[in-house]
């Protein structure tokens, strides 16, 4: 949505999928890229009015976020992911004012959800991996405009949960941009070492595997992997369980509750 608010234009080819890019906004016509007030643009404002239905209907029995993606992602689904890395080599001063216009609207999407009273906000930020940028190339096309969205929300009150579901994610890099918590699949990082770094700074969310364990093995195994994580983390506060990403639609319900029942059984604390 919030590229399509930026000029991509979409298609929706399949029934029950998420709409596909139908043409990207050419890299020629960058320039022309204004930031966006999510309030006033016709598809990217649904969103908002959801998150306030939502808050004012259920708002009170369940935590209600905002959601976005990292400014990098956004100007990836502007422009094509494909084209705005090789504008990173050949055109970064384009590729930085794409990205300068999609910070703005970015805080002013936390600035408009944070009036709603929602109980935080989830940045998808998987472009921070190694099989795509290195971390200077996160630095200087990812995480400075990241940082500006972040202390934005956190100078309004506002929660950050910070996903990074790459295979390789920089996820120091994004330690250090300051989220509320960081979300990361344990297939791609060891938890030791996460936990080791993360504990008494930031809220740490171990996204159990989603693609294989969930969707593919039993109830039993889900609560083993749940159990491993809840061992691995220890008796500290700042733990939170939860998938590695976006669930399959396959994935059997009794996974799902095998996920929730296993953080009651195994994860209450003295
Ligand atoms: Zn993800």
């Amino acid at each position: 949505m919030a590229a399509k608010a930026h000029g991509m234009q979409w298609k929706f080819p399949e029934r029950d999928f998420y709409p596909r890019p139908e043409k990207y906004v050419d890299m020629s016509d960058i320039d022309k890229v204004q930031p966006v007030d999510p309030l006033e643009d016709p598809t990217w404002s649904v969103s908002v009015r959801a998150a306030r239905i939502m808050k004012e209907k259920v708002g009170d029995e369940v935590a209600v976020l905002g959601c976005i993606e990292s400014p990098n992602m956004i100007a990836s689904e502007v422009v094509g992911m494909e084209t705005l890395l090789m504008g990173c080599l050949t055109d970064p001063d384009a590729v930085s004012k794409l990205l300068d216009a999609v910070t703005q609207s970015s805080i002013r999407y936390g600035e408009v959800v944070n009036e709603i009273g929602v109980d935080g906000i989830f940045i998808e930020g998987s472009t921070a991996g190694g099989e795509m940028m290195d971390p200077s190339m996160f630095q200087q096309f990812d995480g400075q405009y990241l940082v500006r969205v972040i202390d934005s929300c956190r100078a309004n009150g506002l929660s950050t949960l910070l996903h990074n579901c790459s295979e390789k994610p920089l996820w120091r890099e994004h330690l250090g941009t300051g989220p509320t918590a960081i979300h990361l699949q344990l297939s791609s990082v060891g938890m030791p070492e996460v936990a080791a770094e993360v504990k008494g700074k930031t809220c740490f969310i171990a996204g159990i595997e989603h693609r294989e364990l969930l969707l593919n093995h039993t109830p039993d195994e889900v609560k083993a992997e749940v159990k491993n994580a809840l061992d691995a983390w220890g008796q500290d506060p700042g733990l939170i369980i939860g998938p590695g990403c976006e669930l399959p639609y396959k994935v059997p319900v009794e996974n799902i509750k095998a996920l929730k029942e296993s953080v009651e059984l195994y994860g209450k604390r003295q």
